[in-house]
């Protein structure tokens, strides 16, 4: 077998507060293979943030290791943790966080132009990616003018736009009514296969979920293998 994209052992987060004190994470593991799109399920407060925040290198885990197509991230300088997520992982948000003063298409190249990607390349690249997400018409139009369903698009393609290997997704699509998510969750499937890269892709969404290559549910804080039949349980 190939080399995981993702690989997390022993994921351990405990938050202190003056509440007291909270583990969400005793011992989570998770292997994401090249080109796979997997769903993370769990009730609100299960921890899925906090394991897309250590999974996405925003973070040193308190316990357990993240790697990155092979690289053990845990040890690695501040700085070469910001290396490697610049250069393997895209992210997408509930909430967009576009630049509203700038187009979709601006949005999307952006992030290739500040990576170094002439402007001409990266124009061409993004109006691909928004053509594909079936934004062509939309792309000299900003944030503002655009529904969410939209907007939800346009953060997609600027994710996948500098050519990561791991798309990190928390409840993309929990921003959205139930007919647009199913849609904007399409899009997002279907490029994630086409641009050839895995997927981390966290919801409350069960009918989404079902439509996933593997989805594992966090439960206690350990991840088991989740299927539609257990959600029904
Ligand atoms: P989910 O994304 O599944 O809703 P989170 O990872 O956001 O879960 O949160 C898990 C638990 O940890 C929740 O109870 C949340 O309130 C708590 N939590 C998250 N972030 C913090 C923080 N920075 N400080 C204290 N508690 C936090
Ligand atoms: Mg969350």
């Amino acid at each position: 077998m190939s080399e995981p994209v993702l690989s997390i052992r022993g994921l351990e987060r405990t938050y202190v507060t003056q509440a007291g004190s909270l583990t969400v994470l005793r011992g989570a593991d998770l292997d994401v293979q090249p080109g796979e799109i997997v769903g993370l399920v769990g009730p609100s407060g299960s921890g899925k943030s906090s394991l897309l925040h250590a999974a996405g290198l925003l973070e040193r885990p308190q316990g357990g290791r993240i790697s990155i197509l092979g690289t053990d991230c845990t040890a690695l300088s501040e700085r070469e943790r910001t290396r490697v997520r610049l250069a393997t992982i895209g992210f997408v948000y509930q909430f967009h966080h576009l630049l509203p003063e700038f187009t979709a298409e601006d949005n999307v190249a952006l992030p290739m132009m500040i990576a170094g990607v002439e402007q001409k390349a990266a124009r061409a690249r993004a109006r691909e990616l928004l053509a594909e997400l079936g934004l062509k018409d939309r792309a000299h139009h900003q944030p503002p003018q655009l529904s969410g369903g939209e907007q939800q698009r346009v953060a997609i393609a600027r994710a996948l736009a500098n050519r990561p290997r791991l798309l990190l997704a928390d409840e993309p699509t929990g921003n959205l009514d139930p007919a647009t998510s199913t849609a904007v969750f399409d899009n997002l499937y279907a490029l994630a296969r086409s641009q050839g890269v895995a997927a981390l892709v966290a919801t409350h969404n069960f009918q989404l979920a079902a439509h996933m290559d593997r989805v594992f549910a966090l439960k206690d804080g350990h991840l088991e293998p989740w299927t539609p039949e257990s959600a029904l349980a």
